[in-house]
């Protein structure tokens, strides 16, 4: 049972100043996340904390509709992109209790602002009839992340997040909307979720569901994330620790695995073509290239 710490905070959106996203500005409810991906890229953000339980001490920014409502009806807002959740999942357990979300988006209707988010939980679809109605008002994109077809496999990596079903079906349904819908596919883990036959399959599921686009990106392992997933892997999967680390240099994978697997992805993008573009997130060691998902 995870423990909800309420925090106040001085401003909503916070300025990201990266070359590879294609928004400057990220909004996130919660530092901490429930969903447990034992890849969770996000673990870092809990070091600025009092706390280091970063899958069970869920900070909660109370106060985070009335800064968001101060920031974006400023004159000098201009209707700029919110990625919402950048850090963290806005729709893990802990809003079906502090209900913050529909707030959000009420203001970004009130205020015409686009948003881009990305979930692995079925609660979004409780906010359905807003994302719909912003859609009709300003560009909205909604991405599941969806890194398997194997559902034993998604218990395993992502415990505490909602099924492969679900999450499908949340892509399905927004569908039906003006919202931009797309999958994740990242991260991709080497021996685990890299088969041609997984990756296809979620390729031709997006297909089925009427998704638009697809982003993938393989797994990098980097400070906090590099101990926690080979630990776990070490714990319960201990048949692959060798194998996972032998495709890595560092926290990258080598470009020979990196290459196998862009083939892979031009042969299955090919077969189930999606009506935007894949759009591959660059190792980002080696390239200067810039994604631009919206
Ligand atoms: S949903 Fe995102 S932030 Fe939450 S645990 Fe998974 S990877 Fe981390």
């Amino acid at each position: 049972m995870s423990k909800y710490i309420e925090i106040s905070s001085k401003t909503a959106c916070n300025r990201i100043n990266s070359k590879f996203l294609p928004f400057n500005w990220d909004l996130n409810i919660y530092r901490g996340c429930e969903h447990k991906c034992q890849y969770c890229f996000a673990l870092y953000s809990h070091k600025y904390m009092e706390s280091d339980d970063f899958f069970d001490e869920i900070y909660v920014k109370k106060n985070i509709v009335e800064c968001f409502e101060k920031q974006i009806s400023s004159k000098r807002w201009n209707r700029k992109l919110v990625n919402i959740g950048g850090v963290t999942d806005s729709y893990q357990p802990a809003e079906k209790k502090y209900k913050l979300m529909p707030d959000i988006l009420k203001l970004c209707i009130k205020y015409k602002v686009p948003v881009s988010l990305s979930t692995k939980s079925k609660l979004i679809l409780r906010d359905f009839d807003l994302f719909a109605e912003l859609a009709t008002l300003v560009p909205v994109n909604v991405a599941c992340t969806i890194t398997t077809i194997n559902e034993k496999i998604r218990q395993l990596i992502e415990p505490g997040a909602s099924t492969i079903k679900e999450r499908f079906n949340n892509l399905k349904e927004l569908s039906k909307t003006k919202v931009n819908t797309g999958i994740f596919i990242m991260p991709i883990i080497p021996e685990l979720t890299d088969s041609y036959n997984n990756l296809s399959m979620l390729y031709k599921f997006a297909q089925e569901n009427n998704v638009n686009f697809a982003v993938t990106s393989i797994l990098n392992l980097r400070g906090e994330t590099k101990i926690n997933f080979l630990n776990f892997v070490k714990n319960k999967l201990p048949h692959l620790y060798n194998k996972i680390k032998s495709h890595y240099k560092g926290s990258y994978v080598n470009s020979v695995y990196q290459k196998h697997i862009d083939n892979i992805l031009e042969k299955i993008e090919s077969t189930f073509p999606l009506k935007e573009k894949k759009i591959s997130y660059p190792n980002y060691e080696n390239t200067d290239e810039q994604p631009s998902l919206f």
